[in-house]
């Protein structure tokens, strides 16, 4: 199922080979013919390589020092390519995204545990941080390191619903799942208003809106635990009302967002639209949220986890091997529908 030959204008999967043909820098590729509608399309139509005549190794360095942190100005400089072309290759690449997540959110999950987290860089000209687009939400599962989420904007309400909203896809396929966060409380109120369900209290006459079964929000207070005055917030807490069948059994001490922590300091160091001290900064929204969705490729379906030495969709139990860049290449628009 996963990447499966169909007709690009009648989606029929009786297709067969038609002819060989080569190319300039790729070598032999196959033509295909429509059984149905008698169209002919090469292998690489709805795939990134579709109208590419660089050749594949080539594209995959540029990739690489991109992904380890080269500017995009540099990175032309470096290999001798046009802006533009750099500029279609990573749209196209970072377009992969989409049928990815689609194809992620197939699968069911017993429990999850999800870091959340947020992290900052300058987007365009200065403006204060409150009105600055460079906000990006990072929402990751602990043990197998896979982000789920990965979205940049104003740091508003909306911003926290779009990222929540795509977690809602988790949360609908997972047995279990809990998200832990630092200080901020806006994800569990916006959770909150998008996954709740209303249950019977102890009280038969009266009716709860509680979040629904198997979802739990947990939030680690920062600052001096010892003021605890009136209005002072616990250092642990369960800001919203859970169901009654959510199983309890998270400890304390796994209340934490350590390793989304340490995450951002690895998109710092290879995305360069983070980098302080710089002037490397994105141009804006659209550019820097294109840069996240290859991080989001690269991350979660090419590397292995420096501490898990595992390729985080391989831990998570959705594919069995990492892919090659190569192989994302290949991977077609509709392949996971
Ligand atoms: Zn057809």
């Amino acid at each position: 199922m996963f990447n499966k030959l169909c007709c690009p204008d009648c989606k029929s999967e009786k297709c067969s080979l038609f002819k060989n043909y080569s190319t300039m820098n790729n070598g032999a590729r196959e033509l295909y013919i429509c059984n149905n509608c008698m169209q002919t399309f090469s292998e690489t139509k709805g795939t990134f390589l579709e109208g590419i005549r660089k050749s594949i190794s080539f594209i995959v360095t540029v990739f690489k020092a991109r992904s380890n942190g080269l500017g995009f100005n540099a990175t032309c400089e470096c290999f001798g390519i046009a802006k533009n072309t750099l500029y279609n290759w990573e749209r196209k690449f970072s377009n992969i995204k989409q049928s990815l997540f689609l194809y992620a959110i197939l699968h069911n999950f017993l429990s999850q545990i999800i870091e959340g987290d947020e992290l900052y860089t300058k987007v365009g000209k200065n403006v204060p941080v409150e009105d600055c687009q460079g906000w990006t939400i990072v929402l990751m599962e602990r043990a197998s390191r896979f982000i789920w989420a990965l979205e940049c904007g104003k740091k508003d309400k909306y911003l926290f619903i779009h990222a929540l909203k795509l977690l809602k896809y988790v949360i609908e396929r997972t047995k279990d799942l809990t998200l832990v966060t630092d200080g901020e409380r806006r994800y569990g109120s916006i959770l909150f208003e998008i996954c709740c369900e209303v249950t019977k209290s102890k009280n038969p006459k009266r009716l709860l809106k509680v979040l629904r079964q198997g979802l739990k929000v947990r939030l680690k207070n920062k600052g001096d635990r010892s003021r605890k005055k009136n209005g002072a917030r616990p250092k642990y807490e369960a800001p919203q009302p859970e169901h009654p069948n959510t199983i309890q059994n998270l400890p304390d001490s796994e209340i934490h967002a350590n390793h989304v922590e340490a995450l951002n300091a690895s998109i710092r160091r290879k995305n360069s639209a983070f980098r302080r001290k710089t002037n490397t900064y994105a141009k804006n929204q659209t550019a820097l949220q294109r840069t996240l969705d290859i991080y989001w490729i690269v991350h979660n379906f090419i590397q292995e986890h420096f501490t898990t030495q595992q390729v985080p969709a391989v831990a998570l139990g959705i594919i069995k091997e990492g892919f090659s860049w190569e192989q994302i290449f290949k991977l077609r628009k509709n392949f996971a529908m």
